[in-house]
C-alpha cells in the first residue's frame, strides 16, 4: 500500500542505462588550494553533466531535461563506454584524501565511491543486464516527457521525436543481451512492456494532431510510433516464446539471488558495514521480542475488547483475533483524506512541546489530494521537488478513497486503523521523513539528493514512529503498543523473507506462513508482498538495517552520557549530515572518521 517517497523513489533508480553517443567531459580543473574548493568544482556540475548523458532515463526522473532527447542503446560498446566512464571518475575521487574534506564532502565521496562501484558491478559482477528482461522498458520516460509541463508541448514533443528514433535499435540490444532469464523478471517484461504501449496509442497520435508541428514533423512521428510500436511488439511476442522455452526445457534462472551475490548487492545498497546474515540474526531476535511483548499485551487488553469469548491458547491466534477486534476502529471511508490532515498539525504540535526535534514554521507541510495522475500508485506519501526544480512546493499528497470497492476500502481502513494511521503518519511526515528531508536541504548537495542512503532515510522514518511513542504519543497505552508493535513487526519480517528468500530458497508456501501467521498480515498483502522479494532483492531489508543502526548508535550514547545526553540535540545533529549512510554518520558525530 505505501509509496516509497519521492526522493527514495529516486534510489531505486541506479544502474542499467548507458550511453548511446561521446559525451563532453571539461578538462580537469587547476587544482585550487583547498581541496573541498576544488571537490565542490570537480563533483558538483561539471560531474553531473558528463553523468547525465549515460543516464538520460534517470536525468529525465530528476527533472534534468538536457539530455532528454536521447536513448541508450545499451550494447556492447555502450557497456566498455560506461565501464571506462566509471573507472576515470573512481580514479578522480579517490585522489581526494578524506582526511582533507569537511564533513559534507567527505559524506559526498563516500556515497559517490560506492554508487561508482557498485554501477561497475552490475555491468560485471551482477550482470543484471543480462537476465532481468523486466530492465528494458521504453515507457516511463517518454511518459514523463509527455505528462510533466517542464516545458511548452510542442517543443517536449520534437525532444520525443529526437527519442522515438532510437526505440528499435534499444529492443533488439536487449534481445542480443538477454540470456537465461529467471522466469519472473521474463513475465514481468511481457506484462510491462504491453502495458507500455499504451504511452504510445491514441493519446499521443491526439496530441500530435493538436500541436504545432509540421506536416513533415507529424508524418515523421507518425512512421516512428508505429516503428516503436513494432519493436515493442516484437520484443514481447520474442519474450512470450523465450519463456516458453524456459518452461520446456528448465533453463531459466532463479530469481534467488544466491548469499555471495545477495552479500554483496546488500554492501552494496544498504552500507552499514555489517552483513546480510548479521542483520538477519538480529531481525529473528527482534521478532521474537515483539511478538513475546505482544502476546502480554494481548492477555491484559483481552477482557476489554473481547469480553467472554474464549482465549485461545496459540499466542498467534489470540494476538491476532484481538488485532481483528481493535481494527474495526478505524476513520470514516468519506472522512480519510480530513483525518489525515487534521494528524498533521497535531504531531507539530506534540514535536514542538515534547523537545523533539526543532520544526521550521516557515515550511508547514501542505496536504492535499493526490493529483489525479498520479492516483493507483500509493495511497499517501511525501512529493518533494526534485534536485533540479528547488523552488518547488512539497506536499503530503493522500488519496480519497473514492475508487475503491466497499470490501477493498474497509480491508484498508481496518489495516490503516485509528492506532495505525498516526503512525504511519508519523513515518511519512512528522517527524519522519519529511522532517528528514527538511534537514538534509539546509545542506544542500546535489550527490546526496540523487544518490542518498536508502537505508537512512528508511531507518529515519522506522526509527521516529517509535521514538514517538516512547515520548507518549498515543497515550502509551498497552493499545498503542500492540499495534505499533504489529506495524514494526513489518519491517523486521521484511528482513527475514528476504533475507531467507533470497539466500536460503524458503519456498513460497512457507513466505505466506511466515507473513500472515506469525506477522498477521492479510493473503492480500501477503502475495503482493510474495511477488515483491522475487523481483527484488535487498531493498526490503533497509527499513530495518537503518532503524537497527540508529536505535542502537542513540542506546549507545545514551549509556556513555548518562544524564548529560540531550536527545534533541542528537536528533538534530543526526540529520545535519544529509542522507548519509548511518554508519558514517555515527564516524563523524564521534569524530572518529576513518
Ligand atoms: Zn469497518
Ligand atoms: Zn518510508
Amino acid at each position: 500500500m505505501m509509496r516509497l517517497p519521492r526522493h527514495a523513489a529516486l534510489l531505486a533508480l541506479t544502474i542499467s542505462c548507458f550511453a548511446h553517443s561521446a559525451w563532453a567531459e571539461g578538462p580537469a580543473a587547476t587544482p585550487a588550494a583547498d581541496p573541498n574548493l576544488a571537490f565542490a568544482q570537480e563533483f558538483g556540475d561539471r560531474f553531473f553533466k558528463a553523468y547525465w548523458p549515460l543516464h538520460p532515463d534517470q536525468g529525465i526522473a530528476v527533472g534534468y531535461y538536457q539530455v532528454a532527447d536521447r536513448l541508450t542503446v545499451l550494447d556492447a560498446r555502450e557497456r566498455t563506454t560506461e565501464l571506462r566512464f566509471l573507472d576515470r571518475q573512481l580514479a578522480r575521487l579517490h585522489s581526494y584524501q578524506p582526511d582533507t574534506l569537511d564533513n559534507a564532502h567527505r559524506t559526498d565521496q563516500a556515497l559517490l565511491e560506492n554508487e561508482l562501484e557498485s554501477e561497475r558491478w552490475h555491468l560485471n559482477g551482477l550482470l543484471d543486464w543480462q537476465w532481468d528482461p523486466s530492465s528494458y522498458n521504453v515507457a516511463d520516460s517518454f511518459a514523463l516527457l509527455l505528462n510533466t509541463d517542464y516545458a511548452p508541448l510542442d517543443q517536449r514533443l520534437r525532444t520525443v521525436l529526437k527519442r522515438l528514433r532510437y526505440v528499435p535499435a534499444y529492443y533488439s540490444a536487449a534481445e542480443h543481451n538477454i540470456s537465461k532469464p529467471t522466469r519472473e523478471h521474463t513475465r514481468l517484461a511481457i506484462d510491462q512492456n504491453q502495458g507500455a504501449l499504451d504511452v504510445f496509442g491514441p493519446d499521443l497520435e491526439k496530441q500530435v494532431a493538436g500541436s504545432g508541428l509540421s506536416t513533415a514533423e507529424r508524418a515523421q512521428f507518425h512512421t516512428r510510433i508505429t516503428a516503436a510500436r513494432k519493436a515493442m511488439n516484437d520484443y514481447v511476442a520474442w519474450l512470450k516464446a523465450l519463456d516458453g522455452k524456459l518452461e520446456q526445457d528448465g533453463t531459466a534462472r532463479s530469481f534467488r539471488l544466491g548469499r555471495e551475490l545477495y552479500e554483496r548487492k546488500f554492501a552494496y545498497d544498504i552500507q552499514s558495514g555489517g552483513s546480510a546474515e548479521d542483520l538477519y540474526q538480529r531481525a529473528k531476535v527482534e521478532k521474537e521480542h515483539l511478538i513475546s511483548h505482544m502476546d502480554q499485551l494481548s492477555d491484559e487488553l483481552w477482557p476489554k475488547y473481547m469480553a467472554d469469548a474464549p482465549k485461545p491458547a496459540d499466542r498467534f491466534d489470540k494476538i491476532g483475533q484481538l488485532i481483528g477486534k481493535m481494527s474495526e476502529q478505524h476513520a470514516a471511508r468519506d472522512n480519510f483524506v480530513g483525518s489525515v490532515e487534521q494528524m498533521i498539525p497535531q504531531l507539530e504540535q506534540w514535536v514542538t512541546d515534547h523537545q523533539l526535534i526543532d520544526l521550521d514554521p516557515s515550511k508547514p507541510l501542505q496536504v492535499r489530494q493526490t493529483p489525479s495522475y498520479e492516483q493507483g500508485v500509493a495511497i499517501a506519501g511525501i512529493e518533494a521537488p526534485g534536485p533540479y526544480n528547488p523552488g518547488a512546493k512539497t506536499y503530503f499528497n493522500v488519496t480519497p478513497l473514492d475508487s475503491y470497492s466497499p470490501e477493498r476500502a474497509e480491508s484498508f481502513l481496518r489495516e490503516y486503523n485509528r492506532w495505525i494511521l498516526p503512525v504511519f503518519i508519523i513515518h511519512e511526515a512528522i517527524p519522519g521523513h519529511y522532517v528528514q528531508l527538511i534537514y538534509a536541504n539546509r545542506s544542500p548537495s546535489r550527490i546526496k539528493s540523487i544518490f542518498g542512503n536508502g537505508a537512512m532515510i528508511e531507518g529515519w522514518a522506522v526509527y521516529s514512529e517509535r521514538m514517538m511513542l516512547e515520548s507518549g504519543y498515543g497515550g502509551n497505552t498497552p493499545e498503542a503498543w500492540l499495534m505499533y508493535s504489529k506495524w514494526n513487526l513489518r519491517s523486521v519480517t521484511n528482513t527475514i523473507l528476504d533475507y531467507s528468500v533470497h539466500v536460503q530458497g524458503m519456498s513460497r508456501e512457507d513466505a505466506i506462513q511466515l507473513l500472515t501467521h506469525d506477522a498477521f498480515q492479510s493473503q492480500e498483502e501477503a502475495s503482493a508482498k510474495w511477488r515483491r522479494v522475487q523481483l527484488s532483492s535487498v531493498q526490503l531489508t533497509s527499513y530495518f538495517s537503518g532503524f537497527s543502526e540508529i536505535y542502537d548508535f542513540r542506546e549507545k550514547l545514551k549509556q556513555e552520557q548518562g544524564a548529560n545526553f540531550d536527545l534533541k540535540r542528537f536528533h538534530e545533529q543526526f540529520l545535519s549530515y544529509g542522507s548519509s549512510p548511518v554508519k558514517l554518520i555515527k564516524q563523524l558525530m564521534q569524530k572518529k572518521v576513518e
